[in-house]
């Protein structure tokens, strides 16, 4: 079993670290956030994410997991570093390599010995060639070192089971001595004959990139096959059923809703996009996915708008779910954040409530009114949008729910809430490609 140097305990390295010394092997998370490191060592997590907590807990205990933003120490004791640093987005589309050429940095000044160095987070292909050219150029000693490429597959909400028990783990090694490293790091998948795909550097970089373009693009694809639905009065659920029993199409990634968001399919895909427009290539699937998505977003507050009767100034609008999808605090370039602007750009008065997320809305949005519950943020409201679909608001008690209201109307972008009960029950409604009782 082999130590290991975590460099990054976000969302990514800390699910990175908790799994791999539960693999048996010894590891150390550093981050640069002191706070963050602290309240790791006192038996909290920094996210929510279902059975991390456990995770974590049960491998300090065990000892092979600790935490420290001593990133000399932990790089000096290390025989692999992952590096699992944000990767943001520049203005121009571009990756922000910045956090990743620091560390780099870091690495070439305190490597003291044979190390594979790999990396986690999303990277623009050839991203490989520039770290180990950084590495070399700050190590003292010509200290030989193997760079490994090992992009990561984990879904924020199921990212333990996404980690534990992954459909595949690629490693991008350019020998067999880093490769063996490398399984042996993932030793208990590799016995239970989870797929290993070994490929060169740059194959390993584009899978990941190719990976989530792809994605995207079928949320794309449904979506926009829901908005011709809506049109010819066809349901977008059962087309979805119809296609995704087909083998080759797979029923998965074929959800309608508000668009894609999170810390990933959005950056990616522009990234993707713009690292092919260098390459002379465009990608013309790719950026037409990204096109349609920020539609997407758009037409939900159309769609809201029309449901008000194209009147949103001093309407209060309860928006229930904040997260890109549940079970996650996550809501970077969630559609809610598309549909809390628009309302307030019209001057509309918006209420959230989502099960995880309060102080850091408000600390994005400090006019939006944050809730503990969804009955206390639908009080007196105009319109509610149900914009993340968390479980509890499935079973939403829609008796209740509009005796709370002050006009009962409910913008559905996640198609969670029967529309039988919305329409028995007295509500105006809208949501995405189904077949509504008009
Ligand atoms: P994150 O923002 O949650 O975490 C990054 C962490 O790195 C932060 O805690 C930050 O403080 C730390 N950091 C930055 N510079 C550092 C340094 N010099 N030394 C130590 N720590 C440092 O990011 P994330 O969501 O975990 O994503 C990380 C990478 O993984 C990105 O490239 C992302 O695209 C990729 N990825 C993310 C997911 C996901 O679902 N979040 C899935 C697959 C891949």
């Amino acid at each position: 079993m082999k130590k290991i140097t975590i460099i990054g305990t976000g969302y990514v390295g800390l699910v990175t670290g908790a799994g791999l010394s539960d693999f048996g092997n010894y590891v150390t998370c550093v981050d640069t956030i002191k706070s963050k490191i602290e309240l790791l060592n006192s038996g909290s997590i920094p996210i929510y994410e279902p059975g991390l907590k456990d995770l974590v807990k049960h491998n300090i205990s065990e000892q092979r997991l600790n935490f420290t933003t001593d990133i000399k120490k932990a790089i000096k004791n290390s025989e692999v570093i992952f590096i699992a640093v944000g990767t943001p987005e520049l203005q121009n589309g571009d990756a922000d390599l910045s956090f990743i050429e620091t560390v780099a940095e870091q690495i070439g000044e305190n490597i003291n010995g044979y190390k594979v160095i790999c990396t986690k987070s999303t990277v623009p292909v050839g991203t490989g060639n520039i770290i180990s050219k950084i590495i070399k150029s700050k190590s003292k000693n010509d200290i030989s070192f193997d760079y490994v490429s090992n992009p990561e597959f984990l879904r924020e909400g199921s990212a333990v089971k996404d980690f534990l028990w992954p459909d595949r783990v690629v490693i991008g090694a350019s020998n067999k001595k880093s490769f063996s490293v490398m399984k042996n790091v993932y030793r208990p998948l590799y016995i239970n004959e989870k797929p290993i795909i070994h490929t060169n550097i740059e194959t390993a970089e584009m899978i990941k990139y190719a990976a989530n373009s792809f994605l995207a693009l079928k949320i794309s694809y449904i979506n926009e096959i829901a908005n011709l639905c809506e049109e010819v009065g066809a349901d977008v659920h059962q087309v979805a059923n119809g296609m995704g029993k087909d083998g080759r199409i797979s029923s998965k990634f074929l959800h309608p809703g508000p668009g894609f968001g999170g810390s990933c399919f959005p950056k990616d895909t522009r990234a993707f996009a713009t690292l092919a427009s260098k390459n002379n290539i465009k990608l013309h699937t790719v950026e037409a996915s990204i096109k349609v998505n920020n539609q997407q977003k758009e037409r939900m507050f159309l769609k809201l708008k029309k449901l008000l009767n194209n009147n949103i100034s001093n309407k209060k609008i309860g928006i229930l779910g904040i997260a890109f999808k549940p079970n996650t605090d996550d809501f970077r370039e969630s559609s809610s954040i598309t549909m809390i602007d628009s309302i307030l750009n019209k001057n509309g008065i918006v209420n959230v409530y989502d099960p995880v997320i309060s102080s850091a809305v408000k600390k994005k949005f400090p006019k939006v009114n944050c809730f503990d519950s969804w009955e206390e943020c639908s009080k007196g409201t105009d319109a509610i949008v149900i914009m993340t679909e968390w479980n509890i608001f499935r079973g939403l008690d829609l008796k209740k729910l509009r005796s709370f209201m002050k006009t009962p109307i409910i913008l559905d972008t996640r198609n969670i809430i029967s529309t039988n009960k919305l329409y028995k029950n007295g509500f105006k409604y809208d949501n995405v490609g189904r077949n509504n009782i008009k």
